[in-house]
């Protein structure tokens, strides 16, 4: 069986019961870098070996842990932080899994999209969801897909990127557009900027320096 485990996104209590009990019982664990993850796992006393699968090697290494799991092994995949898989090493081995006729469970836990899409406010019954947009080739083709969605979009976006990627959006989308900028969540510094598109880059452009992971979320 492979176990995708989602991990917290910035508050420790935000590990679930079963992610530390299956994170225990399994054979290996397979973490996109296992120093980030190994204070993790130290800090729930969970003892199991841990081996790097990252976007660098998760093509070369496939085979070996579909074998392991194969041979009766049960593995479980975790990212440095949220749900493996969304905007993370994840999809390959689990479709991997499948052509192998290998079960998969993926516990449900923390992620950064969904706390984002629900606190900003916008409709939730709907919702696209675009991950990183490409930082230069293909950009311009995304925001012009995205600008014909009539449904709430979030994407994840880096701060050094945020106010240049919120002028593009205005640019493409227009700037009646009503955004959430969600910062930090589940941590200390937690906020929400939200409001027409123009006052919030106001509000962020006024900032000596923006900091820590952000959510977008447009209306
Ligand atoms: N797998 C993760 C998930 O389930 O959300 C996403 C991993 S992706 C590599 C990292 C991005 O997620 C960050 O650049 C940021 O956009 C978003 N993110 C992660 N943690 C966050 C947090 N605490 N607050 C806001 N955004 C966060």
């Amino acid at each position: 069986m492979l176990y995708l485990v989602p991990t917290p996104i910035g508050n420790l209590k935000d590990i679930t019961f079963r992610a530390v009990e299956i994170l225990k019982e399994v054979e290996v664990v397979l973490c996109e870098d296992t120093r980030v993850s190994g204070k993790l796992l130290k800090h729930f006393g969970i003892e199991t070996r841990t081996f790097s699968f990252h976007a660098h090697n998760e093509h070369s290494q496939l085979e070996k842990w579909i074998n392991v799991l194969k041979e009766g092994q049960n593995i479980a995949q975790i990212s440095d932080a949220g749900t493996p898989g969304l905007s993370d090493p994840g999809f390959l081995l689990v479709r991997a899994c499948y052509e192998n006729d290998i079960k998969v469970s993926c516990l449900p836990g923390p992620n950064a999209a969904i706390p984002a899409l629900v606190m900003s406010g916008f409709p939730c019954d709907r919702f696209y969801f675009e991950g990183f947009l490409p930082q230069k080739k293909g950009r311009q083709t995304r925001l012009k897909y995205l600008a014909k969605m009539d449904c709430t979009i979030v994407l994840y976006e880096s701060p050094h990127r945020i106010v240049k990627c919120l002028n593009q959006i205005k640019e493409h989308l227009g700037d009646h557009k009503q955004v959430a900028v969600c910062r930090e969540l589940t941590k200390l510094h937690e906020e929400v900027l939200r409001g027409p598109i123009q006052n919030v880059i106001d509000e962020l452009a006024s900032r000596n320096s923006i900091k820590g992971e952000i959510v977008l979320v447009i209306n």
